[in-house]
């Protein structure tokens, strides 16, 4: 079945913990200089957490010379390394910074939606681990609210490869005064 699964990410929910990161990290065991998953701060109390967007036009897709990339029929965007050479294409091809290169196998990797642990019923490590709900994951192709957007502020430029990621934006925040 053809479809595109997304990261879902509801700003006002991330506490900026990195419990997402390090759980990426445990479970893809990937080498310090190696971010499938990074946090950032946005503003000066809200955060965002992005991995690979699975792009509905993947650029790293299009410019790769040894075709190692393929897109899943759920719309995961797979890199096999054992077709990567590490030219580094990728990484500058990609609008999100999302391809990494591992300095001790000289190849690139990147967050593949931890599509062995959805293969077997489970969630993306960095979901399960946010203990906030701040991070989902839906089937974009029917997914429908009000209140969510394609993009915020200081995400890149999504046009050219339209990425499968929504957001649920900051919501204004009551400020109390004390007199
Ligand atoms: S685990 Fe959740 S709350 Fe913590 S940084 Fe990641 S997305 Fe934000
Ligand atoms: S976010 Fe970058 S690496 Fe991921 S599918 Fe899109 S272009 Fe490729």
């Amino acid at each position: 079945m053809v479809k595109q699964m997304g990261f879902v990410f509801n700003i006002d929910l991330c506490i900026g913990c990195k419990a997402c990161e390090i759980a990426c990290r445990n479970e893809n065991q990937t080498v310090s200089a190696v971010k499938w998953r990074k946090v950032s701060k946005l503003t000066d109390d809200t955060y965002l957490s992005i991995s690979c967007n699975h792009c509905s036009s993947p650029e790293c897709f299009r410019v790769c010379p040894e075709n190692a990339f393929t897109k899943r029929g759920d719309g995961i965007v797979q890199i096999n390394s054992n077709l990567c050479t590490g030219c580094g294409l990728c990484i500058s091809a990609c609008p999100f910074g999302v391809p990494q290169y591992d300095p001790e196998l000289h190849k690139v990797s990147k967050c593949q939606m931890c599509y062995p642990r959805q293969d077997k019923g489970f969630l993306p490590a960095c979901i399960e681990a946010c203990s906030t709900g701040a991070i989902g994951m839906e089937n974009l192709d029917n997914f429908c609210s009000r209140e969510a957007v394609s993009t915020i502020p200081g995400f890149p430029d999504s046009r050219l490869t339209n990425p499968s990621i929504v957001f649920y934006p900051a919501k204004k925040r009551k400020r109390y005064f004390l007199n």
